[in-house]
């Protein structure tokens, strides 16, 4: 599944074609992907400027020029392409050819822009993706942010804001930190990575990292680090993407060679002079990797 670098990969990797470029047509070639598409989707978003790309959590947001805001998810499997030219009618110059099978392109939004005419299509064979449409104005009151905590990338995100979360908490820092309320769009990968880099273990109550004055300890301040660290340094590898998921220009990404303690169970961990071995744990139904020595 997408983490938060590769959907902010892509946010990067569709900034050039689509931010200014007028979406003349949004066509949809089925009716549904995961959730059922808005019925006057189409008839809403065609014939808009687009002003810009933005992300929040796993979601990405694309700007129209008349406040409406289109909300993508890529769910499993989903990506996007683009292809820049006049069309499949006239073979033009594709930038960025795939080997997806084209039966699984559900929607293809027609652009054109200063660069001439080009299709921003999205791909998806699970369908666990999907596109919803609402207004800037309300966007923060909708069903699919109003409960999300801070972002992992943004200043806000610091320990005097984790410990206030974190409080009186018996709860697992692993949970907690996957919990979606406290930070948003954190996932599984970067939990467990994070975690490593902090020297903290994922079984511990996220309570112990908050002193008694509600103030955090200094492991919260290296853990938020920690965590900011771990996703700049996937943004800027481009994402880890795992399995189905490449980055829109179509090459992958590197950071996945860079794990430090993800999917290596059985393997010696990183930290110098650790001498320890990375083990795999399920925790509330997740696969858990940590080294049980410097990891406390
Ligand atoms: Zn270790």
């Amino acid at each position: 599944m997408p983490e938060l670098p590769e959907v902010e990969t892509v946010r990067r990797g569709l900034t050039p074609a689509m931010e200014g470029a007028l979406l003349v047509r949004a066509e949809l070639r089925r009716a549904d992907l995961r959730f059922p598409f808005p019925a006057d989707f189409s008839a809403l978003v065609s014939g808009r400027r687009i002003l810009s790309l933005g992300r929040r959590a796993k979601y990405l947001l694309i700007d129209l020029e008349d406040g409406n805001v289109i909300i993508a998810h890529l769910g499993m499997s989903g990506s996007f392409r683009v292809e820049e030219g006049a069309g499949p009618e006239t073979p033009g110059d594709f930038h960025h050819p795939r080997g997806k099978d084209e039966k699984h392109d559900h929607v293809v939004f027609h652009l054109l822009s200063a660069k001439g005419p080009a299709r921003v299509i999205y791909n998806d064979p699970r369908r666990f993706g999907f596109m919803d449409i609402t207004n800037r104005d309300t966007l923060a009151s909708h069903v699919f942010f109003r409960d999300l905590g801070e972002e992992p990338t943004g200043n806000v995100l610091d320990a005097s804001y984790l410990a206030q979360r974190f409080a009186g908490k018996a709860q697992p820092l692993k949970s907690a930190l996957l919990d979606q309320k406290n930070i948003a769009g954190l996932g599984n990968i970067y939990v467990c990575e994070a975690l490593w880099r902090a020297g903290l273990s994922p079984m511990r109550a996220a309570g112990t990292l908050v002193d008694a004055k509600g103030k955090p300890k200094k492991a919260l301040v290296l853990l938020t680090e920690a965590i900011r660290s771990v996703i700049a340094d996937a943004i800027a590898a481009g994402g880890s993407s795992l399995r189905d998921h490449i980055q829109t220009d179509g090459t992958l990404g590197y950071f996945q060679h860079s794990f430090s303690v993800y999917d290596r169970a059985g393997e010696p961990c990183r930290t110098p002079g650790c001498g320890g071995t990375v083990s795999r744990a399920v925790q509330a139904g997740r696969s858990t990797f940590h080294c049980p020595k410097c990891q406390k």
